[in-house]
This record gives C-alpha cells, structure tokens and sequence, in this order.
C-alpha cells in the first residue's frame, strides 16, 4: 500500500497570502504547504482522503487518473471545497463515484452540494457522486477502512485507518473509546496545527504525546500552518515524529 501526501497545510495554505514571515518568503519545498489531504492506493484501489480546495493542483502533481472513494473527515472549506474536481474523475471514469463520511458530514454535503449527488446527464458535466453515511468499518472494493470518531472543537468528525495507517487531521481531541481503534499503527498521521494551543486542533507539544500515547511506529505531523518551519524546527521532535511535507510518500 501506498500513501501520498497531497498536501500537508491548514486552511489557509502556507505560504499564505501576503504573509512576509521568513518560512512564507523563503519558500523551501519542506515548507510549502497546500490544503491537508492525501491518497491511498492498496494495490489497485484508489482512495483519496478530503478534496480541498488544492486538490485538482494535487491530482495533477500526483499523477491521479482513477478514484474509486473519496472519505471526508469534515466539512470545513478546506476539506471539502474541491468537490468539483472529482467531476473529471466522473468523466473519465463514467461512473458515480462513492464519497463516505458521518452523519454531520453527509448532511452538510447535501445541503451545499446538492447538485454532485444527482444522476449523471448524457455529458457529465456535473461531478456525479454518492453520498455515505458510515461510523463502522466499510469496504471500498477490497479494502477495509474504519472510521476513528474525533473532536475537532465540538464538531464530531473522523478520521481513518486503513490497514496500518491512519490520518487523523483537525482533531483536539481523541475520545477514550477510539484509542483500541489506533493500536498497532505502522504509519500515524497526526493533526498539529502551531506551537500554541487552539480550541480546534492539537498544538505540537499536545500532538508529540498524543503519538506517543498511541505508539505508532512513525508518526507525521500534517495540517501545520506558517509558524511550523519543518526544517530549522525538526530538532525539536522526538525519534520516530517527523514532519509531513506535501508529495511524501510512505508504502506500508
Ligand atoms: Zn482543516
Ligand atoms: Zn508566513
Ligand atoms: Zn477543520
């Protein structure tokens, strides 16, 4: 299995719009960030986790000509706002592409999305998408993905584990009960959003002992904005936590 970074950034991207910091002007490739995403291919299934608003950018990068799901793990802007994109996935594939996620979720993409849920016209001109309601494990074709139940903020959202990965993104907090959801990871993906606490998402101190108290073998940190330099700041990271950077690849 194979999992692609497609982007490892916040909502607002780094660097970010008309910021004069040193990490958003100097621009090194480890610190160019597009919107948290990314894609997993287990042998020929092809699974993409959020659509931000990068994400046509990121499928072009990667090279993606084929999806067969798409698991939101929430409905903020820049997890979702690409949608529209999954529309030449569509086209090419000529067929309705599966998208999952919990209750909050789906419902909040059928209310402002409502028109990528209905069938496909003869010149599939509309993404052309269903919509999947899951709070325990599914298949996509072969492969088995279970959805972990999170907090970001008072939002009920997932994350998702598909054999031993997981990526947990804009999580504050990890119920007692997703825990045994997490034992035995290879691979964790793990929201850390800046050095100061935020009431939405895991600063970096909060996010190195959560990795520790779950344990993977490998633990990379995505959602960062601009205050995260991954280069002048990875001595600050014990062994075994890394910084993720969009385009990384890990096969498990
Ligand atoms: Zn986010
Ligand atoms: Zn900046
Ligand atoms: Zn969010």
């Amino acid at each position: 299995m194979k999992v692609t970074v497609l982007g490892a950034g916040s909502s607002a991207g780094t660097p970010v719009i008309g910021c004069e910091c040193s990490v958003c002007q100097t621009r090194l490739p480890k610190n160019v960030r597009t919107r948290a995403s990314c894609h997993i291919l287990d042998e020929a299934t092809s699974i993409v986790i959020d659509t931000g608003p990068d994400f046509r950018s990121q499928a072009l990068r990667e090279n993606l000509k084929h999806l067969d799901a798409v698991l939101y793990t929430h409905p903020h802007a820049d997890h979702l706002n690409g949608i529209d994109d999954l529309r030449a996935f569509c086209f090419r594939q000529k067929a309705a592409i599966p998208l999952y996620g919990n209750a909050f979720t789906i419902e909040n993409i059928q209310t402002r999305f409502d028109y990528t849920l209905f069938p496909p016209t003869e010149h599939w001109e509309r993404p052309v998408l269903t919509a999947n309601s899951v709070d325990v494990p599914f298949d996509v074709n072969q492969t088995i993905v279970v959805p972990i139940p999170l907090l970001h903020g008072k939002w009920p959202i997932l994350g998702y584990r598909i054999k031993n990965v997981a990526w947990l993104t804009d999580v504050s907090t990890i119920p007692e009960t997703s825990f045994e959801l997490l034992s035995g990871l290879d691979v964790l993906f793990l929201d850390c959003l800046r050095f100061k606490p935020h009431y939405t998402h895991l600063s970096l101190d909060e996010a190195v002992s959560l990795s520790q108290k779950i344990g993977a073998k490998q633990t990379y940190l995505i959602h960062m904005t601009h205050e995260i330099d991954a280069v002048a700041h990875a001595n600050l990271l014990p062994e075994a936590v890394a910084f993720a950077f969009d385009g990384m690849q890990v096969t498990v």
